[in-house]
């Protein structure tokens, strides 16, 4: 299970706050409802798009010893699944609604994908720009995250 973190300030800073496993630890287990404090259980990682920021952050995992389920603390800035962050996301909507931007121009640029070429090896077709009224744009891309230590 996934729960969101309060956080203001930097990644750096959560990146330096999530290194002391009492910051946010759950006083009790939301699953199961054991009143024991969750015990630390290592980290995942996750990709995070923010303005200033462009790669892999560490979300801190506990354990439950009561149901021995696992819960992780997201920072609220970061949405599940989601490589974006919030204030990215919103910064792009804002500019389509009320700047009337066309979403290519409001997204950020997509990051660049490890192992990518950086130029297509064929020239691609010619696809139409999108218009500006009705158009889903391009999605953004999904989150990736992989487990990592478990200690
Ligand atoms: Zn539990």
């Amino acid at each position: 299970m996934q729960m969101l973190h309060p956080h203001r300030g930097s990644i750096q800073q959560y990146m330096e706050q999530i290194e002391d496993p009492d910051h946010g630890r759950p006083s009790s287990c939301p699953q199961c409802r054991n009143k024991e404090p969750l015990r630390a259980h290592g980290f995942y990682s996750r990709t995070i798009v923010d303005e200033a920021f462009d790669g892999w952050i560490r979300i801190r995992r506990y354990l439950c010893q009561a149901c021995l389920r696992t819960v992780s603390l997201l920072p609220e800035w970061a949405l599940p699944f989601m490589r974006f962050s919030i204030p990215v996301i919103a910064k792009t909507v804002k500019a389509r609604l009320m700047q009337n931007q066309i979403w290519k121009v409001a997204a950020p640029a997509a990051p660049h994908e490890p192992g990518e070429p950086d130029q297509p090896t064929a020239p691609l077709p010619q696809v139409p720009p999108p218009s500006d009224e009705g158009s889903a744009g391009t999605a953004l891309p999904v989150a990736q995250s992989q487990p990592i230590e478990s200690n």
